[in-house]
């Protein structure tokens, strides 16, 4: 048993919520389910085995790839037996990769996270744009990528001055950028280099453009739009970067006598 999962099986004790998994102490093992199947009867869940859960982290339950597997659209009704400590570790390798070594790194004081700037100035190619993102749009780029309504992981690392997820995020930390926040960034840094237009709108309307982006922030993405496909304008991160820029843009500019 590696110590890692000799400290997770310890820190679940009797049951614990991970991420979107509830992890269960049962007849000896460890039992597996979604967070919103907690109450029902185990006859009412598809028993999978390792493969099934493989595919379980795969696709969400409208059949839409998962390339974030922190994100939280993890389908239900199945449910796992891991009748030992090492079926455990496979199982939660499956659902979260990474996810139990960066845990225990987290829970040994051991977790050296990588802060946005850190992990842009390693970028080369298509990506060595993002390393020249200003702090005010990586921030935007931050708090709508890593928002909880499209990832569950507890940011570790520091960007632009924002402060890291707080415990409330959960227990799964998140150590360095990932590979979509890093696409949205580099999407992010091509709308920046992109014409700026200059539209006249009374305040009465802005108001309602940014609360139309309030809303579509909030619902889910259409069926159609893919979540890793950051260059569609209908992807709702896209909406949120937008509602940091125009917020930022309306926020009143302190005048010389006022400071
Ligand atoms: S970088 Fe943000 S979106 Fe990516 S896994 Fe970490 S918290 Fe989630």
């Amino acid at each position: 048993m590696s110590p890692a999962i000799e400290a997770f099986v310890r820190w679940v004790d009797g049951g614990r919520d991970f991420a979107q998994i509830r992890v269960a102490a049962s007849g000896g093992g460890h039992e597996l389910r979604h967070v919103a199947d907690a109450g029902l009867a185990p006859a009412e869940l598809r028993e999978v085995g390792l493969e099934g859960l493989r595919g379980v982290a795969r696709h969400a339950a409208n059949g839409a790839f998962r390339p974030l597997k922190g994100a939280p659209n993890l389908a239900g009704g199945w449910r796992f037996r891991a009748a030992t400590a090492d079926d455990l570790e496979l199982a939660l390798g499956h659902l979260y990769p990474g996810g139990l070594a960066d845990w225990f790194a987290v829970e040994q004081g051991m977790a050296r996270p990588t802060a946005f700037r850190d992990f842009a100035a390693r970028q080369t190619g298509i990506y060595a744009a993002v390393g020249k993102l200003d702090d005010a749009t990586v921030g935007d780029v931050v708090r709508a990528g890593c928002d909880g309504r499209y990832c569950l992981k507890r940011r570790l690392w520091a960007a632009a001055g924002l402060a890291e997820d707080g415990v409330d995020k959960g227990a799964l930390p998140c150590l360095e950028p990932c590979a979509v926040l890093l696409e949205f960034a580099r999407r992010a840094s091509r709308l920046a280099v992109e014409p700026q237009r200059q539209i006249a709108l009374a305040d009465g309307e802005m108001g309602s453009v940014m609360t139309a982006l309030e809303i579509a922030a909030s619902m889910p993405a259409p069926a159609a739009v893919r979540e890793g496909d950051l260059s569609d304008p209908a992807n709702p991160r896209r909406f949120q970067l937008l509602l940091g820029k125009l917020r930022r843009q309306l926020a009143p500019v302190a005048s010389p006598d006022a400071r």
